[in-house]
């Protein structure tokens, strides 16, 4: 039986075609197409500076960097993410500590965060988890008067709307993913927006060893940039895209107002097939409308355990996931969490996030809420 998966990237001829130019060109490093990215980029998010990146587990490595993280710091984060958001805090030298989330949107929220506030906290990084927006003002009113940064990790975020306007673009520092399980995707990829300039030079000399002239730059210099001697002054990374990913990602940017209308328009729809089951989905939440990257959905009481359900939905050719995963139930960080983590544990394993991408049709849509009615009892 074929099977209808989890995600299917949204890829076309033109994005192919953007890719071959960019090989053509013979500029295939960090380059002219890198720098055209981060300019719309930035011009999407309202955000004054975007600096592309590998991918967004590098994006918020720099952010920690730049948020001025380092060891003896706390970072509060939610456990309920994907790993990265507190890798990026470990790989700093800095301890991560785990707040629950609001169980109807998964999102951090001033109640959760409060009761995890030290004198060492230096940063909170609040996630739009799944693409549903998180209330970043309400996290910063609360912790900014005791100047602690606010890091905005937007890895699935892109095409979300806070209070009108794309999730991340008024953040201190906001981070992206373009992995091609999000909605934009340029393979591996990332972005770092922030709102001052210093610190955008920074991020960018950081991405690229340190440098103090860009590679790109010193090309394009007069004579190749032969005359041109760049210094390192700290010690940075090789977090650098590519100018064929960057190629990609200028076409992917345009498409995203489409991409976010039929996510939202297939998410309505699974809303109204499920009926009562409905309850337990995903929704939008007062302040903002999100882009269903992860469409998940509670199981209703009684319904077998969430292995199960996967089995029987797989048997009947749909190949849903697992709820979002929790890092404090991982090896890295198993009893590290300092206060009980209830909503957490509870989307964690009582939660499937259903297959929802652009090309998915009425007719697999069916058959994904038959084999999940089926399964659920
Ligand atoms: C996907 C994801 C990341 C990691 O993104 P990569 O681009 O794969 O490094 C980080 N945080 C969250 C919340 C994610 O969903």
């Amino acid at each position: 039986m074929s099977s209808i998966p989890v995600m299917i990237p949204w890829l076309g001829e033109e994005e192919a075609e953007a890719a071959a130019e960019a090989v053509r060109s013979g500029w295939v490093a960090q380059g002219p197409r890198v720098a055209a990215f981060e300019k719309a980029f930035a011009e999407y998010t309202g955000a004054p500076h975007a600096v592309a990146v590998s991918n967004c587990t590098t994006a918020l490595h720099l952010a920690m960097i730049g948020a001025g993280v380092g060891p003896g710091d706390e970072v509060v984060v939610p456990s309920l993410s994907f790993i990265a958001t507190a890798n990026a805090v470990t790989y700093v030298g800095a301890v991560p500590v785990f707040a629950d989330v609001d169980p109807a949107t998964g999102n951090l929220t001033p109640g959760t965060v409060e009761p995890l506030l030290t004198e060492r906290t230096r940063a909170v990084i609040v996630v739009d988890q799944g693409g549903v927006p998180v209330d970043l003002d309400a996290i910063r009113a609360l912790v900014e008067p005791r100047g602690v940064t606010v890091v905005e990790d937007a890895a699935c975020g892109a095409g979300s709307l806070y209070r009108g306007g794309p999730v991340g673009g008024t953040a201190a520092l906001a981070a992206y993913s373009f992995h091609p399980r999000k909605l934009l995707t340029t393979g591996e990829g990332g972005m770092v927006t922030c709102q001052d300039g210093e610190l955008a030079a920074r991020l960018r000399r950081l991405r690229e060893h340190g440098m103090s002239v860009s590679a790109a730059d010193r090309h394009a210099s007069a004579g190749g940039g032969a005359g041109v001697v760049e210094t390192y002054d700290e010690i940075g990374f090789n977090h650098r895209m590519t100018d064929i990913q960057a190629a990609v990602g200028l076409v992917q940017l345009r498409k995203l107002p489409e991409l976010v209308a039929r996510r939202r328009l297939l998410a309505e729809r699974y809303r109204t097939l499920l009926g009562d089951l409905a309850a337990g989905l995903v929704a939008d939440p007062a302040h903002g409308t999100g882009n269903f990257q992860a469409c998940w959905v509670l199981l209703p009481e009684g319904a077998p355990d969430r292995t199960e359900v996967l089995t029987r939905m797989a048997a009947a050719g749909v190949s849903a996931r697992r709820g979002i995963m929790a890092a404090h139930l991982e090896a890295p960080y198993k009893g590290t969490a300092r206060v009980p983590l209830p909503a957490t544990e509870l989307i964690t394993h009582r939660s499937v996030i259903l297959p929802l991408y652009h090309a998915l049709t009425e007719a697999q849509q069916d058959t994904v809420v038959a084999a999940f009615r089926e399964a659920v009892g």
